[in-house]
């Protein structure tokens, strides 16, 4: 992993000459995963380093492992009755995350930090906890008990031992914030790939969409579909991003907050397109430990967002939004294609 570090810590930058049209490629590891912006047009260069700096820079605020971040000191109050001092934007995100525990209840829960920990999962021992260790960190796992003080300015966490973990909306929001600094510096193509959050900004700079691929989830090299994509985000969650096995079985990073064990719920993979980055980071988790029923059952009460899940039985399920504009390419792989109408 050294090596990958080091060698993507070295930004890239180069012109496409002759054309007039420049490009400018930036490169880098932060929240724990391999990042790149690509930007296309007049001052591509600044525009990249400045999206860049926004992301690294919310990572220091937000990392649970940096022991000088916001979301740290937070943590380090827990339960001694300190309101910690947030600024206003990470008030805001922490009061969408608890949003977000509302909207399907058990799936989504930003207090799953001790869990995390009692798994290894924070650092490089990962293995199944015992009973009564899982209990006791599972006893931590409420966002109620997350105050939110945006009139204040604070945050505070009721309970000793209780903890924020924004592992499942980081990347979005960064996306969300790195794209307003690309639109202001007058960027209007551009696509930043932040781990598993795929960003488009606009079309491609030849006026046609942009093409993702949804990757397999058994072999992330091949694509369950490619879809022609514009001005959004597709933000992937699976079992197979992070995981360890033990005595034979695979235990992933994604847990249901019903069980404290990593969510089973019949999906391998569930990919959320939407035009609001934050969103679609928070509720590719979410859904991915709702299951099917429920996930399909929440895209027909919304019109904000569009997914595609695959399932363990092997169908790739595109919602009907984007079935213009989406090549089904799962078939050699094994898969079936079906459409999910409102
Ligand atoms: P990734 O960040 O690996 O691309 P996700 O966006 O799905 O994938 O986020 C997974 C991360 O979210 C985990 O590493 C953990 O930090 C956190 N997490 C795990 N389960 C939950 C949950 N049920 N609710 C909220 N956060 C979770
Ligand atoms: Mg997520």
């Amino acid at each position: 992993m050294k090596r990958v570090i080091s060698f993507f810590l070295i930004p890239i930058f180069f012109l496409l000459a002759g054309c007039g049209a420049s490009q400018a490629q930036e490169q880098f590891f932060t929240m724990d995963t391999v990042m790149s912006i690509t930007v296309y047009g007049k001052g591509a260069e600044q525009a990249a380093s400045a999206a860049r700096q926004e992301v690294e820079s919310l990572n220091d605020l937000l990392s649970r492992t940096d022991p000088d971040s916001l979301i740290s000191q937070l943590n380090a109050h827990a339960g001694d009755g300190t309101a910690v001092e947030m600024d206003q934007d990470t008030l805001e995100l922490l009061s969408f995350a608890k949003s977000v525990s509302q909207l399907l209840p058990g799936c989504f829960d930003i207090t799953i930090a001790p869990v995390m920990d009692a798994w290894g999962f924070t650092g490089e021992d990962r293995h199944v906890p015992d009973d009564d260790t899982l209990a006791a960190a599972m006893a931590l796992v409420d966002s109620d008990k997350l105050l939110v003080d945006e009139d204040a300015g604070t945050a505070r966490l009721e309970e000793a031992g209780m903890a924020v973990d924004l592992g499942a909306i980081a990347k979005g929001y960064a996306a969300s914030r790195a794209e307003a600094v690309l639109r202001e510096a007058g960027v209007s193509s551009a696509l930043l790939d932040l781990g598993r959050n795929i960003t488009v900004i606009g079309p491609k700079t030849d006026g046609t969409a942009w093409r993702v691929g949804v990757a397999d989830p058994d072999d992330d090299s091949q694509y369950l579909c490619v879809l022609s994509l514009e001005d959004v985000t597709l933000s992937t969650s699976g079992g197979y991003e992070r995981w360890f096995e033990e005595n034979g079985v695979r235990y992933h990073h994604i847990i249901d907050p019903k069980t404290g064990y990593p969510a089973d719920s019949g999906l391998k993979s569930v990919t959320v397109v939407s035009q609001n980055h934050l969103l679609a980071d928070a509720l590719s988790t979410t859904l991915f430990v709702a299951g099917e029923e429920d996930a399909l059952d929440f895209w027909r009460s919304r019109d904000d967002f569009e997914l595609v899940l695959c399932t363990n039985d092997g169908r790739v399920i595109i919602t009907e939004g984007l079935e213009n504009g989406s090549e089904f390419t799962g078939e050699e792989l094994g898969y079936v294609c079906e459409i999910a109408r409102r």
